[in-house]
């Protein structure tokens, strides 16, 4: 009779302890491949497949990043249950790099994943977009605030915030408009200030000569003769005064 140890260095289940291995190594030798498998397909600059947003919502944002592209500042949204890395910006790496977004300058990426029933976000935007921030906010700023709002679970809002936000750094024609007529009203005000004083100027100075024009005996309209250089003489044809500067 075989003793256990026998048994376990027989040939026979040495290759089944070989074949054993091989089938247990089988998932992680095609790890890269079945994970790839799983990440999502590209639908268009929003992709939404957590179903957060609401109806009205894709075709305004797709028509905002379709501007923001037109500028070279392309951003892409995914919005998704399942990260197979349990790590947003490992996720947001691998999947910009599926959907080609990695090796153009001009794209960007933010992630929006629920991990553990945690909702996380991950940013990869171009230098373009991240360059557009100003003094006002910065993008760490942007970043955080976004980051709160996925945190406590306003994904939709903060889906939303993300893109309004960054296609207002761009597109702020009502602020600049407002300013715009702020300063033309300033303008004007000036304009009507310093065109009173020099109408105010002129009337003035009308009246004084229109007075210095009347008799300073009878109050009639004198006439002016022999004006020649340097010499003025004025007459009242009233009574008769006689004038000469
Ligand atoms: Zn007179």
């Amino acid at each position: 009779m075989r003793t256990v140890r026998e048994y376990f260095t027989s040939g026979r289940v040495r290759k089944l302890q070989f074949a054993f291995v091989l089938l247990m190594l089988f998932p992680f030798l095609f790890c890269p491949t079945v994970i790839a498998t799983r990440l999502p397909g590209k639908i268009g600059r929003i992709n939404d497949y957590a179903n957060v947003l609401r109806v009205g919502d894709h075709s305004e944002l797709e028509d905002k990043l379709t501007e923001l592209a037109n500028l070279e500042m392309g951003l892409t949204i995914l919005i998704s249950l399942n990260d197979p890395y349990n790590n947003p910006d490992r996720y947001g790496f691998e999947v910009s790099r599926k959907w080609g977004l990695s090796n153009d300058p001009n794209e960007g990426l933010i992630v929006f994943v629920k991990e553990d029933d945690c909702w996380k976000a991950s940013f990869s935007l171009s230098g373009q977009l991240t360059g557009s921030f100003s003094g006002e906010v910065s993008y760490g700023e942007f970043q955080n605030e976004i980051r709160s709002k996925v945190e406590s679970g306003e994904v939709r809002d903060a889906v939303l915030e993300s893109v309004n936000t960054l296609y207002a750094l761009q597109f702020r024609s009502g602020s600049t408009e407002a300013n715009n007529g702020e300063s033309s009203e300033k303008g004007y005000l000036l304009y009507f200030v310093v065109g009173g004083a020099l109408l105010l100027v002129i009337v003035v100075f009308l009246v004084i000569r229109e007075a210095r024009l009347h008799c300073p005996k009878c109050g009639s309209r004198m006439k002016v003769t022999g004006a020649g250089p340097g010499r003025r003489e004025k007459y009242c044809p009233r009574c008769g005064y006689y004038e000469r500067e």
